[in-house]
């Protein structure tokens, strides 16, 4: 067994702290990365704290991952030691189930057990541990090649922020002559009003906070909205084909559901920890669509990160020590992040 270091939790109440876990050795078909940078995703906030109810402790999360290989074993064919690779939210699934032969391993039917942190290793059969360490050893079949153009540190929050709304914008065919809309300009959504802008949508960004007006225009939005202005949001009313909500906590749904057009989608990708109020008069009357996506599959994260090699697109960071990382949760919170935090995983070595 590898002895790692990395930060995190051991009880939903306990900060992140310094801590030491086992991960499992390279096996034949794994590679060991030496992490250099992990995005903070708020579902690392949601995953320590146990608002979803399926954290076991200690708790190491950190699915936004970069780093260079260090180590491969016998069978390795895709990567070789000092290649800058990325892992996102997945490190293995089934593969025989029908999700998994069509690439789409983040609806494997085997559930959560492929999932970077809180799911299962396979050879250890303890919780999977995240990226807010030192190092990870990873099945080569989940590891993606980063582009050499992109900044690494900037290009983590892609592999999971990036294919998050990668996925839905593509599934549902954001292009030209499509109005897209994104709810929240937070990690996700900044990047979804980036990816949105590129595939050529005229792209329109919710937000319930006046003062991010102007950097979502810079970003990218033509049109930004201020979701607590009624008369802002029924300028729009039955207007856009596709709306995709990025939002961390509860809110109401029924006046985004009133500015699409008959037949079109609403796409939850934000999991608040309770469940979200659901008005059905908005959907039955125009035969609206309210779907979910979760992540994007290996092939799809590629696809992704070349898409955004090509447009010279990465996230909006906001660089910290891992000792700033209880501190960043807090900020995030209050929606004041520009727009991603990411780890500099050499503060690890502070202590
Ligand atoms: P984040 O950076 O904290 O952004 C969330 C944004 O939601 C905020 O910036 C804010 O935008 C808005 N918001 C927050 N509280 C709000 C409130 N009370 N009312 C209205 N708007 C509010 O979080 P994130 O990392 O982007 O993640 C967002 C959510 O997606 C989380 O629940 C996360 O777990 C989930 N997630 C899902 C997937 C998936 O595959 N489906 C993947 C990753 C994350 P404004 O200030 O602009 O309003
Ligand atoms: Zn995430
Ligand atoms: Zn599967």
């Amino acid at each position: 067994m590898l002895t790692c270091t990395g930060y995190g939790a051991t009880s939903p109440s306990s900060p992140l702290a310094p801590l030491t876990f086992n991960r499992r050795d390279v096996g034949p078909q794994d590679v060991e990365i030496e992490i250099m940078y992990c995005g903070v995703c708020h579902s690392d906030l949601h995953f320590v704290r146990d608002e979803w109810h399926f954290t076991q402790y200690p708790a190491v999360p950190g699915h936004e991952i970069v780093g260079r290989v260090k180590t491969t074993g016998p069978g390795v064919t895709k990567h070789k030691v000092g290649d800058l690779v990325g892992v996102g939210c997945m490190v293995d699934s089934c593969r025989t189930c029908p999700s998994c032969r069509e690439g789409l391993e983040q609806y494997c039917d085997s559930g959560m057990e492929g999932q970077t942190y809180g799911g299962v290793d396979k050879v250890l059969g303890e919780p999977s541990k995240g990226g807010y360490s030192d190092r990870i050893v990873v099945d080569e079949n989940f590891v993606l090649r980063m582009p050499a153009n992109l900044n690494p540190a900037a290009a983590a929050p892609l592999l999971c922020a990036g294919i998050t709304l990668y996925s839905p914008l593509r599934h549902w065919q954001a292009g030209p002559g499509k109005k897209v809309g994104i709810i929240g300009l937070g990690g996700l959504g900044h990047m979804g009003v980036k990816l949105a802008h590129a595939m050529g949508a005229e792209t329109a960004l919710f937000t319930h906070s006046p003062g991010k007006v102007a950097d979502a225009k810079r970003l990218g939005a033509q049109l930004v909205i201020l979701s607590s202005d009624a008369a802002q949001m029924s300028a729009h009313k039955e207007s856009f084909d596709l709306i995709i909500d990025t939002v961390s906590a509860s809110h109401d749904l029924a006046p985004y559901f009133n500015l699409l057009k008959r037949d079109a989608t609403m796409v939850q990708v934000g999991a608040p920890e309770q469940p979200l109020p659901i008005a059905v008069f908005p959907l039955i009357a125009k035969r609206r669509n309210f779907a979910g996506s979760i992540i994007g599959g290996i092939r799809e994260t590629q696809e992704m990160l070349d898409f955004c090699a090509q447009h010279n697109i990465t996230a909006d960071i906001e660089m910290i020590p891992i000792q700033k990382i209880n501190e960043a949760y807090e900020r995030m919170l209050k929606s004041d992040v520009k727009y991603r935090f990411c780890i500099d995983m050499k503060s690890l070595k502070a202590g």
